[in-house]
């Protein structure tokens, strides 16, 4: 238990628990280390997409990844609090980051405007250290990154800081926001990048490497894989192409039990507004999970959970805390019982299944997990 005044629950008494499965995201780690033979950065951002930062990251090290990416110096500062030591970058530098503590726990940034440069220049000189900084640059995303027109100055602060001692420029990324499965889509973006090595070469920077491809692009575009690749979803067995899986185990588990079952007889309604109309006698289950823990309204009617090895399908409107599933058809169902809700064998309810019903992707269901959902570091039987 954590004291004082969190109220992160434990796995015996939270209503609902997600498990990591260490060993298949260790596994789903070797695959990719193989599959795109270079380095893997394995991204544990957003407290390892909902699932526990730390956990996520002792697997993914356990895998074979070489170093870990995180998007905020806080997410960085957080991991190094729980003993991780590996090679660390954070690439999102926001008012108020504390920058000069990440440099003084060896963290690299990563900078993309020439002021960030220099907030980072005086914040190595604060923590009395040399920063590792690497550049992002823009290549078609405009999400982060310098757009080409501001890469000159980008550089040229960059090597400003690195003659005065301040700095180390170790790379020049980008991220790449194609999401279909042709390699073709990349081309560009990557073209664009070597121009940006290029122009920081002129500039007098010697970058050790160049970055680009998380998990799609690591899958579908080798030439896209240069000397590092940076990866989330797929180490957690999220299949980049899902009609061209390469063989990723699922790794996420999420389990509850039944709090209550009652009768319902023909003509009952079920939920807020009556939305599900019984056709005929049966029985309910009651689910002690709903919206606030990451069950979304839209995936009543059409999502099933497993009970007892069978699938018993989500009825009438979710709520905020609860949620009802038609049993039926199913014998013996009593209060106590598991409930399998994303499963990680064959016949259980998949990550993708939950996200296409929801109508969005799968680290999305993930990262909306609630914080009454108990993260479990291995997984339940
Ligand atoms: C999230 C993220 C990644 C990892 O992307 P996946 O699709 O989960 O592999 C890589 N790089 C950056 C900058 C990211 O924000």
């Amino acid at each position: 238990m954590r004291m004082l005044g969190t109220t992160a629950p434990s796995i015996r008494t939270a209503p609902s628990t997600v498990t990591l499965s260490h060993d298949a995201v260790a596994a789903n780690t070797a695959r990719m280390v193989s599959l795109a033979g270079v380095p893997v950065m394995g991204v544990v951002k957003a407290d390892g997409f909902g699932l526990g930062a730390a956990s996520m990251a002792r697997a993914v090290l356990a895998g074979g990844a070489s170093e870990l990416g995180v998007a905020t110096c806080d997410e960085a500062l957080a991991l190094r609090a729980q003993g991780i030591n590996v090679p660390l970058m954070a690439w999102l530098l926001h008012e108020g980051a504390p920058v000069a503590e990440a440099l003084a726990a060896d963290v690299a940034v990563s900078c993309a405007t020439a002021p960030q440069v220099r907030q980072v220049a005086a914040a190595a000189r604060e923590a009395g250290c040399r920063g590792i900084v690497e550049l992002e640059v823009d290549t078609g995303m405009h999400r982060s990154g310098a757009a080409p027109a501001e890469w000159p100055e980008l550089f040229h602060a960059a090597r400003d800081a690195e003659r005065a001692g301040a700095l180390v420029v170790r790379g020049v990324w980008t991220h790449l926001g194609s999401t279909t499965p042709d390699p073709g889509t990349f081309d560009d973006p990557i073209a664009r990048l070597e121009r940006a090595v290029a122009l920081a070469v002129g500039c007098g920077l010697r970058p050790m490497r160049r970055h680009a491809a998380s998990s799609l692009a690591a899958v579908v575009a080798p030439r896209a894989r240069l000397d590092l690749v940076r990866l989330g979803a797929s180490l957690l067995g999220i299949e980049p192409v899902s009609a061209a899986p390469v063989g990723l185990a699922p790794a996420v588990r999420w389990t509850t039990r039944i709090v209550q079952t009652h009768a319902i007889a023909a003509g009952e309604r079920v939920g807020y507004g009556g939305d599900y109309r019984a056709e005929h006698d049966g029985a309910v289950a009651l689910l002690p999970v709903g919206y606030a823990d990451g069950v979304p309204r839209s995936v009543s009617p059409g999502a099933t959970v497993v009970i007892g090895g069978r699938r018993a399908p989500l009825i009438g409107a979710v709520s905020m805390d609860q949620c009802v599933v038609d049993i039926g058809h199913l014998n013996g169902v009593a209060a106590g019982d598991p409930v399998v809700l994303i499963g990680t064998r064959a016949g259980e309810p998949s990550l993708a299944e939950w996200a296409r019903l929801s109508g969005t992707i799968a680290q999305e269901v993930l990262t909306r997990l609630g914080p009454r959902v108990a993260r479990g570091g291995q997984e339940e039987a």
